[in-house]
This record gives C-alpha cells, sequence and structure tokens, in this order.
C-alpha cells in the first residue's frame, strides 16, 4: 500500500472509529437516561418474521367501527384500537365486541388532551377515567397506552408506566389518514411504509380509512405480512443487533430489510 493509501485507509478509520463510538454514546445516553425506556416505549419493533401491527385510534365510531369489525373478521385479522375514553362511555358494546373478537384495546386518553402540556393530576384522571371505562366494558384493564398526537414527556412516561404499568406505543407507518386525502393514498402510504415490525397507525373515525382497509389488506397480505396485536408483536421481540451487518434472512418477501427504520413520530395518533 503507498503512503498515500495508507493514510487514506487510516482516516477512513477514523471516521468509523469516530462514528461508532457517536453511536454506541447516544445508545447509552438513552439507556441511562431512562433504565426502562427501551421496553417501555415502542414505535416498532425488531422481530423475526413478517409480523405487523395496526392500529385504529379515537373510536369507537357508532358506525365505522362496526363496519371494520366486520371486515377484520372477514380477514381473519387481529387489530389493536386505542380507544378514547368518552366514545367507550357511549358505546361500550362496541368496545366489548371488539375484545371479544380478539382485537387488542389501548387507552388514549379521555378526550385526546396533549398530554405534554398537562398537569400530572390532568393525566392521572384522564387515563384513569379511560382504564376504568375500558375495564367495565371489556372485564379487562388495558396495558398499552397511545398518548394523543404521541405527545408525552419523558417523566410522564416513567411515572405512567411506574403506576399503570403501561407500555407506551408510538408508531412508525403515518398514512396522514385524519387529513382525510382519499383511499387510495391512505392504502399507498401504508403499503409503501410497512415492513417486518411495523406499528401502523390510522384512525376508525375517518371514512375514508374505513374505505381505503379492504385493497389495504389485501396488498398487505400478498406481501405476506401476518397481523397481529401490539402486545403478540412486543412478545415476538429479538434483541437487536446494533452494529452487526445485516442478514436479511427473515424479512417478508418483499420487503428489503428485517430491521424496522427507527423515524420519530409525528403528530397524528
Ligand atoms: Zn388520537
Amino acid at each position: 500500500m503507498s503512503v498515500s493509501g495508507l493514510l487514506l485507509f487510516c482516516f477512513a478509520g477514523l471516521i468509523a472509529a469516530h462514528e461508532l463510538r457517536a453511536e454506541s454514546t447516544v445508545a447509552e445516553r438513552d439507556s441511562r437516561s431512562a433504565p426502562t425506556e427501551s421496553s417501555v416505549t415502542f414505535s416498532s419493533v425488531h422481530v423475526n418474521g413478517p409480523y405487523i401491527a395496526i392500529t385504529f385510534d379515537d373510536g369507537p365510531s357508532a358506525t365505522l367501527t362496526p363496519k371494520l369489525l366486520d371486515l377484520l373478521a372477514a380477514h381473519h385479522i387481529k387489530t389493536t384500537f386505542f380507544v378514547i375514553g368518552e366514545n367507550v362511555a357511549e358505546h361500550p358494546d362496541i368496545v366489548a365486541r371488539a375484545a371479544r373478537e380478539g382485537h387488542e384495546i389501548g387507552n388514549h386518553s379521555w378526550s385526546h388532551p396533549n398530554f405534554a402540556k398537562m398537569s400530572e393530576e390532568g393525566v392521572r384522571s384522564q387515563l384513569r377515567r379511560t382504564d376504568d371505562v375500558i375495564k367495565s366494558a371489556t372485564g379487562l384493564r388495558p396495558t398499552l397506552l397511545r398518548p394523543p398526537y404521541g405527545s408525552i414527556t419523558a417523566r410522564e412516561k416513567r411515572w405512567i408506566h411506574d403506576e399503570f404499568g403501561y407500555q407506551i406505543i408510538l408508531w412508525d407507518v403515518d398514512p396522514y389518514d385524519w387529513k382525510r386525502p382519499g383511499p387510495a393514498v391512505v392504502r399507498n402510504r401504508i403499503l409503501k411504509e410497512t415492513q417486518p415490525g411495523s406499528i401502523v397507525l390510522s384512525h376508525d373515525i375517518h371514512p375514508g380509512t374505513i374505505e381505503a382497509m379492504p385493497s389495504t389488506f389485501d396488498a398487505l397480505e400478498a406481501k405476506g405480512f401476518k397481523f397481529v396485536t401490539v402486545s403478540e408483536l412486543i412478545r415476538m421481540a429479538i434483541p437487536q443487533a446494533s452494529h452487526a451487518p445485516q442478514t436479511g434472512g427473515s424479512a417478508a418477501p418483499n420487503s428489503p430489510s428485517s430491521t424496522p427504520i427507527q423515524r420519530p413520530s409525528p403528530p397524528g395518533g
């Protein structure tokens, strides 16, 4: 190797070492700032296989949720509903049906406020009332929380997990269906972004979302994806080797990688 080649080699090595160090520092800082952070908050899950979790927020809706439940039953798909407490109080029968048919019910607050801007007492009341109304409708207490808009402070995550035992569920696929872009756009965004381990955000209070689902489910099934609830997906989690090369052997048939891309979750939820 020439001198200049050697220098180049050393320089590249230095950069690589620096990057590795920077990454591990970030990882260490994350795990230090909240000892249970990685086991409490999920926007996707590292899994071995083509498993995904579709989630529906803000319901139940008197007309749309039963329609969606019919569709899910026809496809034998289990999903997760993050329900609004005041809607559950109005339609407990719909939530009871969802639970009876194998879907998971998670807490999405009583009236959809922004937790990050609220007092601890205010958040506690939102969670408690919703927890209670879900328990009375389904017989089970929820174990998952999706904060409205995905907005929650690190401090709130910790005390909520300690007090309620909730895992905090965000998402890595957002079709922005709440902007009502039309069923085709909702479907195409979901198809483009979903990969093994994805948690897909959508809302069962918008007609276009429900309209998008038959072809979305068909297309996801055709790609080989399998639908599970969020808790099932989390139970399938396997350790993620942070710097190991990609093996690529565990991905869904049409997916380039089995490693979920960790993206910040934009406001939606
Ligand atoms: Zn919401």
